[in-house]
């Protein structure tokens, strides 16, 4: 069974973009676009990877992560931060609210499938990570 992976975003490009990246490496991809939506969805679905903007409408995603972090049934699934305030300790802050890694934006293809796959305790499909 392919992983399931969450991507809590709230721009539609940057959603398009990822969701086709990891559909074409053969990922099931669930969307939220608002914070308290993923961290709902993420109860519900028991993802095996949750992608995680920081800049969302409601709560942003260092909360939604440390909303995640702090509950025992959904702790152990890794978040990592995806964001494109590029800013001095913006990594520092990701994983002090708990994110377990973290991605700066633009996203590159190469890269956001060698975290996951890395995360998810996988080999990158080489004839994906190609395309
Ligand atoms: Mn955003």
């Amino acid at each position: 069974m392919s992983a399931k992976i969450l991507y809590v975003e709230d721009n539609p490009q940057n959603m398009r973009l990822v969701k086709k990246i990891l559909m074409a490496a053969g990922y099931q991809v669930l969307e939220a676009t608002e914070g308290l939506a993923g961290v709902a969805i993420a109860a519900r679905e028991q993802p095996d990877l949750i992608l995680m903007d920081i800049n969302l409408p409601d709560i942003n995603g260092l909360e939604a992560a440390a909303r995640l972090k702090a509950s025992p049934q959904l702790s152990w699934i890794p978040v990592i931060a995806l964001t494109a305030n590029a800013m001095h300790g913006d990594r520092e802050h990701c994983l002090a609210a708990g994110c377990d890694g973290y991605l700066a934006k633009p996203v590159m293809k190469n890269e956001l499938l060698n975290t996951v796959a890395s995360f998810l305790g996988q080999v990158v499909p080489q004839a994906a990570a190609r395309r």
